[in-house]
């Protein structure tokens, strides 16, 4: 009831946790719904892990994108399970992944390979069919055509507008994030070269929590820390 879940992945070993242990045959039985009691005599609740359980798990090298910010690239771009979505570099693939459970397609791209084993990895864990994760250059090119959606979050987003351009249908959309003004001043510079694409807007999304502890309700004390910029762009001619 704090809130503290555990993935069971393994109905062969008993449960091991800070609240007590359950042992595997009472694991076996239980179905979404049953109350489980520990030797602590503590109530674990049976779920099954939705997608973003599962999500949350995903193993994290590189810095991945938050929530707040794919939901920012969701919401304004509209896309749908009709879209086929571009992405680079894949990193751990939480923003490549959580696009996947949305869309028709993703093909993401990373130049490491220690980070495409990673996704790699982490996309098997999560089950994802829609999924292609390359490991290439994105600055070398993007091979897909008729993209819905192309999204960047790399050092220098701006040495990908040429494949971006290619690889857009028109109408359709390149989102680039970034944590610094700089790198968003040289991507704007870049696609505004570009005559075929319009800069729509750059956004930073703030998000801050409250607390709700009796009559003590009001925002969180902690600062609110700085994630990125998003800055979207639209090509429209050919
Ligand atoms: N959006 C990702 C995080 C990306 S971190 C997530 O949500 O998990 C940036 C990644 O871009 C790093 O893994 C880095 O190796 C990769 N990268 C940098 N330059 C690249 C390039 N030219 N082509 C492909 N990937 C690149």
């Amino acid at each position: 009831s704090d809130g503290k879940k555990f993935l069971v992945t393994n109905l062969s070993a008993d449960l091991h946790t800070n609240y007590g242990f359950v042992g595997k045959e009472a694991l076996k039985a239980a179905k979404p719904g049953d109350v489980l009691t520990t030797n602590a005599n503590n109530s674990l609740y049976v779920i099954e892990p939705s997608f973003l359980d599962l999500y949350r798990k995903i193993k994290r090298a590189p810095q991945i994108m938050p929530l707040k910010d794919i939901a920012a690239i969701v919401a304004v771009r509209g896309i749908c399970k009709e879209s086929l979505v571009v992405d680079a570099g894949t990193g751990s693939g939480a923003l490549a992944f959580f696009l996947a459970n949305i869309v028709k397609k993703v093909v993401t791209y990373e130049v490491r390979e220690d980070f495409f084993n990673l996704a790699t990895e982490n996309l098997k864990f999560l089950g994802l069919k829609n999924v292609v994760i390359k490991h290439k250059n994105v600055y070398d090119g993007i091979e897909e055509a008729n993209v819905d959606l192309a999204c960047l979050d790399l050092p220098e987003p701006w040495k990908a507008v040429p494949a971006a351009e290619k690889a857009l249908k028109v109408g359709g959309f390149l989102a680039s994030y970034s944590p610094t003004v700089p790198q968003v001043s040289d991507f704007i510079a870049a696609v505004t070269a570009n005559k075929k694409f319009i800069v729509v807007k750059t956004i930073e999304i703030i998000q801050r929590e409250w607390e709700f502890n009796e009559r003590v309700i009001r925002p969180r004390s902690q600062p609110i820390g700085h994630s990125g910029f998003l800055t979207f762009v639209r090509k429209i001619s050919l």
